[in-house]
């Protein structure tokens, strides 16, 4: 009996923290036309995640022909679409699509997972605590969440749709490169992702260099 409680309890614990088989499906796709080029937007649903969307922009031949110009991108809704400076998600975004028009070919994965993977509710409420003193992994950890919970076993359908295996990441990073390779893809190269910082995000973005690993030169 014992044995058949901790057995139970171990199977729940190991289903905690295992990470669900993806489901998500390729649903839907059109063209989309931004300042830089006419992208095509392709929608999945993930049934895992209450049938969350998350989106792939792609320009060009999205296939193994040639390493993929990629950028994985966090869902941000203060910086993607409100114009915040307190992070550099929006500028991040949009050079990632100005790189990508440039060659011709790339894609940038925008997944939903707002606020590093707390949700905007709780990303509000750690920009409160940033405004008392805290800084931005301080925040998280008051709020008892991990300083990044972002996952990002769902590329590997994305890019496992497209038959995608050898990627050119764009970013600072090196958590998304070490991710992308335990997933199974080739990272060929990584093009640094630093973009102009402002007296609103410095501290941000210095914390996330030393606390959270990310290689960035605040000189040049
Ligand atoms: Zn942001």
């Amino acid at each position: 009996m014992v044995f058949f409680i901790f057995a139970a309890f171990r199977m729940r614990y190991l289903l905690f923290f295992l990470p669900l088989p993806t489901l998500l499906k390729h649903t839907t796709s059109s063209k989309l036309p931004t300042p830089w080029a006419v992208f095509d937007i392709h929608v999945f649903i993930d049934p895992n995640q209450q049938g969350k969307e998350h989106l792939v922009l792609a320009l060009g031949d999205i296939d193994d022909s040639q390493p993929l110009l990629m950028r994985v991108h966090s869902e941000c809704l203060t910086g993607d679409a409100l114009f915040s400076q307190r992070c550099d998600c929006g500028p991040q975004l949009q050079k990632a699509l100005e790189r990508i028009a440039q060659e011709g070919r790339g894609a940038v994965l925008y997944l939903r997972q707002e606020g590093r993977g707390i949700g905007l509710v709780n990303k509000i409420r750690a920009y409160q605590l940033q405004d008392q003193g805290a800084d931005t992994v301080e925040a998280n950890e008051q709020l008892g969440f991990a300083a990044d919970l972002r996952q990002y076993t769902i590329c590997k359908a994305m890019l496992d749709h497209f038959g995608v295996r050898r990627l050119r990441l764009m970013t600072n990073n090196p958590r998304k490169v070490q991710a992308m390779q335990d997933l199974g893809f080739e990272v060929v190269e990584r093009l640094e992702h630093q973009v102009e910082k402002n007296p609103f995000n410095s501290r941000y973005l210095q914390t996330k260099a030393d606390k959270l690993g990310h290689l960035m030169d605040f000189d040049s």
